[in-house]
């Protein structure tokens, strides 16, 4: 369920049932504005929403004013240990102000912080990492973790509220996931407002990637979650926001670019899979369509389970084919499979239509049937898992025959079956 509050972070808005916001951090020291800059555009061409600068020391609240006017996306100036630097950021004009109400020593400059960000108009994102719970709850988190976590986010969230301060978003993050998932379920009943999600130091590209899809892609599935940011071990931040899309896309709660799909390959491959979808995983990213594109590694099968697909390839031995939205578009040599992809999607970017020639397409949909015809008893991935969800519906109509019959042959079995 969205949050019943939201928040707007320079134009954005978070939570209240605003698509959900993906935001990343820079990895360059921030004083470092041409490195700094070029980051953040290389992010905002990546997909990111928001994006976070770490804000240390005053060097950095230096190039925090040139930052704001000059980032094409808004600017969240990310405070630890020092409130000043909190204050003076609000001052350089940063669009929201992240910081963890226990380390900044004490509710007077919390409060000093909420008063400058208030009339400035600032929201603010109040959080707490496993990491860095207050003391009072450290023995609570020895014996319940979660719970931890999520007093120490309603603490904080009593906090600004006696502050009289409710622009704010709330993050509580673990490097455990399924405390991460728990905390924030609890927490989402708790409170009223936006939750920033996100897996505390998740790993590099890889367990990171797989870490947050889980965590977060668990907790956005039940509708928990206003904005995310993942965090790999990487200097590439466009990283973190291109697997934050890849959840968002994966779970159908955003649009961004073409969608990917391929088939797992098998024995029956006919060309080089991996080179290939990486090849064209690598040129979609210039595409800004929700196209999706099939890569099928033998047309064994037909076009099949990619039948929905915008557009996709599959091939043979020396030839293969290119189909749009099930339908064969025309046979192509083999290693002109990719680019005659591609010939075909910039077609289509720049027309909104797919064009087909009768002739080719006909060519294109009996090479096909012949491969069809000559495969027809091989049980490939797809036909036994035809074969099985074919087979699960048999069993299914039989176990409903069964009820049916106990129902209408003993009204009292049939209550006591389902009963048990
Ligand atoms: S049979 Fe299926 S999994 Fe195997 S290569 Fe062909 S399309 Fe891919």
């Amino acid at each position: 369920m969205a949050s019943q509050r939201h928040v707007t972070v320079g134009g954005v808005q978070i939570g209240g049932g605003a698509p959900v916001a993906v935001q990343t951090m820079t990895k360059t020291e921030t004083a470092n504005l041409a490195a700094t800059m070029a980051q953040i555009r290389t992010v905002a061409d990546a997909g990111a929403d928001l994006v976070r600068v770490a804000v240390p020391r005053d060097k950095d609240v230096e190039a925090l004013k040139t930052i704001v006017e000059e980032s094409p996306i808004p600017v969240i100036a990310d405070i630890h240990f020092n409130h000043t630097l909190a204050l003076k950021s609000i001052d350089a004009g940063a669009h929201c102000i992240r910081l963890n109400p226990g380390n900044i020593g004490g509710p007077e400059k919390v409060a000093e912080v909420a008063d400058k960000a208030r009339a400035a108009g600032t929201p603010m994102r109040i959080g707490v990492n496993s990491g860095s719970l207050p003391k009072h709850l450290h023995t609570l988190e020895r014996e319940n973790p979660v719970e931890a976590l999520v007093t120490a986010g309603v603490e904080f969230v009593q906090l600004m509220e006696r502050l009289e301060f409710t622009d704010f978003k709330v993050s509580i993050k673990s490097t455990n996931v399924p405390y991460t998932i728990a905390a924030n379920r609890l927490l989402s009943e708790r409170i009223p407002y936006p939750l920033h999600l996100g897996i505390t130091e998740a790993g590099t590209r890889w367990s990171g990637s797989l870490k947050s899809a889980v965590g977060l892609g668990t907790l956005l599935a039940d509708g928990i979650g206003d904005t995310i940011r993942i965090s790999l071990s990487t200097f590439h931040a466009e990283e973190e926001v291109k697997v934050a899309w890849e959840i968002l896309k994966a779970l159908k709660l955003r649009e961004r670019g073409p969608v990917l799909i391929a088939c797992p390959t098998c024995g029956r491959l006919q060309f080089d899979m991996d080179t290939v979808v990486a090849d064209i995983e690598e040129r979609l990213r210039a595409y800004e369509d929700p196209v999706e594109v099939a890569v099928l590694g033998c047309a064994v099968n037909g076009i099949g389970e990619a039948s929905h697909a915008d557009f996709g390839i599959t091939g043979a031995k020396n030839e293969g084919l290119i189909f749009a939205r099930g339908k064969a578009l025309k046979k192509v040599p083999q290693e002109r499979l990719v680019d005659e992809l591609f010939l075909e999607i910039d077609k289509y970017a720049k027309t909104k239509r797919i064009e087909a020639d009768a002739a080719e397409q006909q060519a294109g949909a009996e090479w096909l049937q012949r491969i069809e015809d000559e495969n027809a008893g091989e049980l490939t991935p797809e036909r036994l898992a035809k074969l099985e969800a074919e087979k699960a519906r048999a069993d299914a109509d039989a176990m409903d025959d069964v009820l049916r019959l106990d129902e209408s042959s003993s009204p009292t079995a049939g209550r006591r079956f389902m009963r048990a």
